[in-house]
């Protein structure tokens, strides 16, 4: 048994624990954890670590398949231009290299879940090998009500693909804007079948709530280059959040991803949905594409769980949970770190069904421990040299 402790222990939520000590398996099970009452005892072989003693950090939202575009999608600002960017690289396949060592760099960072997005299997082999744990939402997209069909054929033989591969996932549907009632429907009903987590892109441009209110906007002639029935559609004149909330308020527990045009009291009236709807922030990819970021203020008072993501390398420089808190520290200095420690650990884990076994230092979890090195622990704040050091 290892024991470990720190000038503060963070358990996953709660207060942090002064001088706390972790006990520990030899394989990472957390045995106990111990509140010394901020007073440092004298234990026989404790090792003691400078900084913050945190659960393993949960990455809720990637695309480990589009690491390959790392520096290269130059597009004009704005979703919809990355987007046809993006599908321009289509016919590429990402090289195993690339993606391994995208999923090394996240396990040097601290992560020991992924929640990745995947439309091809081109990521399934590095996964098998990978030592982190990946839920992989298995992403469908088609406005053409007729293409639901194909679609679901499609991600059922992915899932087949997954499953001989030992790893876990569910089918998800991409974005309001680029799937019809009826796929939204027939993913409805294989998440209420499966139970498992489910993910889709929510509100990351303004452009999404011009296309549901008015039919304006670049996404319309973004999606008639794919649909040419779409001259027909009826927009529903209101946003894409009120359009959808009939699916949303169904999912056993879905996420809702970016959220960066969301209007937090809108989302706040689901407050009622917290256990089966998280919000999975990635702000360094909103700062990329859309120059600018969610109201987090906003929406940390809205009663969901809100969770971090890094989306992927096309449109952030690393994979990286503890440079997205820094992002969200500096812009509002008001969330209080054990809050982003939390949304970056336990949420995280809730987020992709694993808060029975990750995201906290509970007695028989085995959530991996990281040290986050640099900190100002005076102020209980992060700083540019702040780092996370694996420990276990
Ligand atoms: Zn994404």
């Amino acid at each position: 048994m290892r024991r470990i402790s720190a000038h503060y222990i963070f358990p996953g939520d709660g207060p942090l624990l002064k001088y706390g000590i972790l006990e520990v398996d030899a394989d990472g099970t957390i045995l106990n954890i111990r509140d010394t009452g901020g007073i440092p005892e004298e234990f026989h072989g404790v090792e003691f670590y400078n900084g913050i003693l945190i659960p393993g950090l949960v990455n809720a939202h990637c695309h480990l398949e589009l690491s390959h575009l790392k520096g290269r999608v130059i597009s004009a600002p704005g979703l919809v231009p990355f987007l046809d960017s993006v599908l321009a690289f289509r016919a590429e396949v990402c090289p195993y290299e690339v993606m391994e060592q995208a999923d090394l760099n996240m396990e040097a960072e601290g992560i020991v879940a992924v929640g990745d997005i995947s439309n091809t299997d081109h990521s399934f082999p590095v996964k098998q090998k990978s030592r982190l744990y990946y839920h992989s939402f298995l992403e469908g997209a088609a406005m053409d009500p007729l293409w639901s069909e194909k679609v679901m054929t499609r991600l059922r033989g992915l899932a087949r693909g997954l499953e001989h591969y030992g790893l876990k996932g569910s089918l998800c549907p991409h974005a309001p804007y680029s799937v019809s009632d009826e796929l939204f429907e027939k993913l409805l009903e294989e998440s209420l079948h499966t139970g498992l987590p489910v993910s889709v892109h929510h509100q990351e441009s303004f452009h999404e709530d011009l296309l549901f209110l008015k039919k304006e906007g670049d996404f319309v002639s973004f999606i008639e280059q794919q649909y040419p029935g779409f001259t027909t559609w009826i927009p529903p004149g209101k946003s894409s959040f009120d359009h959808l909330l009939p699916f949303f308020s169904r999912f056993p527990r879905l996420l809702l991803v970016h959220n960066t045009y969301s209007n937090p009291e809108r989302l706040g009236s689901i407050a009622g949905l917290s256990d089966s709807v998280a919000l999975v922030l990635c702000p360094r990819s909103n700062l990329m594409l859309e120059g600018r970021l969610p109201d987090v203020e906003g929406l940390s008072r809205t009663g969901l769980r809100i969770a971090l993501g890094t989306d992927s390398l096309a449109s952030n420089h690393e994979l990286s949970i503890v440079s997205e808190m820094k992002v969200l520290q500096d812009a509002f200095p008001e969330i209080a770190l054990t809050t982003l420690l939390q949304w970056a650990t336990l949420n995280g884990a809730w987020a992709l069904g694993l808060e029975s076994c990750l995201g906290s230092f509970t007695p028989g979890y085995r959530p991996g421990i990281n040290l986050v090195e640099n900190a100002d622990l005076q102020a209980l704040r992060l700083l540019e040299k702040t780092r996370i050091r694996r420990i276990l």
